[in-house]
């Protein structure tokens, strides 16, 4: 994949079937995103919407059709790639029991400590960073679900992704942390490519296309301004 710029979208029929079951999961899915664009995602739980993010990140391959991302079938892309150039913020933040750094950098080569600060900084960890007792270095433990899913923002900034997928929370956080989350996103949306799967409806006026799943085929899909 191109190494910086926003990346393309598009799914050709992708149709996905968990392995061991019966029913499909996903069927007949096209859509299309120019580079840049943003897609929301919604459809009652149970529709296909963690599944269907699944594939785009390739923790899944499609039992059916293809997923293309900057052009390229997603099955012809490298690891390297995937991982820097596909990011991804969910609810469920996995952080390592690791220093703060390594939690950023994902165990790869640092860059310089003002770079990790400045993007601490912009989403909003700043003055927890200046306040944890090794910085860069400390281990990190018993952060909160905001914490973690700001932190997971700053892993994302990191990488500079050309797509970003972002499940956004439905749970409520302290109005501090969802400010700054809110931030967040609009930043790493910004010249990039997202696909986001809206749990609130305010989440759908940042988006240029929606898609509504139900049991795991689009059933409406469209321009936000023309739905
Ligand atoms: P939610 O809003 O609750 O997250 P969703 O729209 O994201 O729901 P999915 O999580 O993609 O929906 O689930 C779609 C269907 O796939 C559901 O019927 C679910 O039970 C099934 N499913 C999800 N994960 C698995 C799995 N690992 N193995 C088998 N079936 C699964």
């Amino acid at each position: 994949l191109p190494a910086t710029g926003p990346l393309g979208l598009r799914l050709d029929g992708v149709g996905f079937t968990y392995p061991g079951d019966d029913e499909q999961v996903l069927s007949g899915i096209s859509l299309t995103l120019a580079p840049g664009e943003k897609l929301g995602l919604v459809g009652r739980t149970g529709s296909g919407k963690t599944t269907l993010a699944r594939l785009v990140l390739r923790l899944q391959d499609p039992s059916e059709g293809a997923v293309r991302v900057g052009g390229l079938d997603l099955r012809e892309v490298g690891p390297a790639s995937l991982r820097e150039r596909i990011g991804v913020v969910t609810q469920d933040v996995r952080l390592f029991s690791a220093s703060l750094r390594d939690n950023l950098t994902l165990f790869r080569p640092s860059p310089d400590d003002e770079r990790l600060r400045e993007i601490l900084v912009g989403v909003g960890l700043g003055d927890w960073l200046d306040g944890l007792p090794d910085g860069l270095d400390t281990e990190i433990r018993g952060v909160s679900a905001g914490q973690a899913q700001l932190i997971a923002f700053a892993r994302a900034f990191l990488a500079d992704p050309g797509l970003v997928v972002l499940d956004e929370a439905s749970s409520r956080l302290d109005p501090a942390t969802e400010r700054r989350i809110e931030r967040s996103v609009a930043r790493l949306l910004d010249g990039r490519t997202g696909v986001i799967i809206a749990h609130r409806l305010s989440s759908l006026s940042r988006v240029d296309k929606i898609a509504v799943l139900d049991h795991g085929k689009i059933i409406e899909y469209g321009r936000r301004a023309d739905l």
